[in-house]
């Protein structure tokens, strides 16, 4: 069964992202920072957006949605721990909760941290994991309203999905978080060659958003934090991981490049 995807960079670093599914003609947008590039994307392409799944409510995530629902008078379907703060949400999800557009499902894991109330949709057939400020290419979300180890353990839930699952993040921060992670991860070789290449996609204009799953174990830190290298760059061998991700969190908050 086919299905499109398109990126689309809205604001000044945020992205959403539209599936389009050809047989059923569904179209799913993935979080609403801005409607006017969402409809231009769409009208682009000839379809009409029938469903907006949203990952959290800040603003840059949400405040397109009244636009786009008075066009195409699409489902809003988002967390129900931070619902009333979803505007127009018509479809409340929680945890293990999965949602079906047209023949796709997506699962939905709760991930607390950046808000309390954050989820993230799996679509497992497509291989695709839409992460919000969960998680992001190389880095992970600031930790606003949990502490950082409980935005340790939700990234716990997803860590371990597929390696050749897509992992669609809500902002293109990845050139500082590489220039990060390789303070905190100086002997990982693979880290060194993706920052390479990253480095190369930004100053070309590229997008680095997709990456995949297996690459981010690979060389995000905010995935290892209880890998023998990383604990020992930041002095911490031995420590519990969930302490070691509290102060590589610190040391991105605190991060200047
Ligand atoms: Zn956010």
């Amino acid at each position: 069964m086919a299905v499109r995807i398109r990126l689309v960079p809205c604001l000044s670093d945020n992205y959403a992202v539209i599936l389009h599914e050809v047989d059923t003609n569904t179209t799913v947008l993935i979080d609403a920072p801005e409607a006017a590039p969402i409809e231009a994307a769409l009208d682009q392409a000839g379809w009409k957006l029938t469903h907006m799944l949203i990952t959290h409510k800040h603003g840059d995530h949400v405040q397109g949605i009244a636009a786009l629902k008075k066009k195409y008078g699409a489902t809003v379907i988002g967390p129900r721990g931070e619902a009333s703060e979803i505007p127009m949400i018509d479809s409340k999800v929680a945890e293990g909760d999965v949602v079906s557009v047209g023949n796709m499902k997506a699962k939905v894991f709760e991930t607390p941290g950046h808000t309390a109330g954050h989820i993230v949709f799996w679509f497992e057939q497509e291989k695709l994991l839409f992460a919000g400020d969960t998680l992001f290419a190389l880095g992970c979300g600031r930790s606003f309203e949990r502490p950082a180890s409980v935005l340790w353990q939700s990234i716990l839930k997803i860590r371990d999905l597929p390696g050749d699952t897509k992992l669609y993040c809500g902002h293109e921060y990845t050139l500082s978080n590489a220039r990060f992670s390789v303070t905190v991860d100086p002997k990982n070789a693979a880290l060194k060659r993706r920052l390479a290449e990253i480095e190369r996609a930004r100053a070309e204009g590229k997008p680095t958003v997709p990456s995949m799953m297996q690459e981010e174990r690979e060389t995000n830190p905010f995935l290892r934090p209880d890998n023998t290298e990383v604990a020992e760059a930041l002095g911490m061998k031995g420590a519990d991981p969930a302490a070691v991700f509290t102060e590589l969190r610190e040391r991105k908050n605190n991060f200047k490049g």
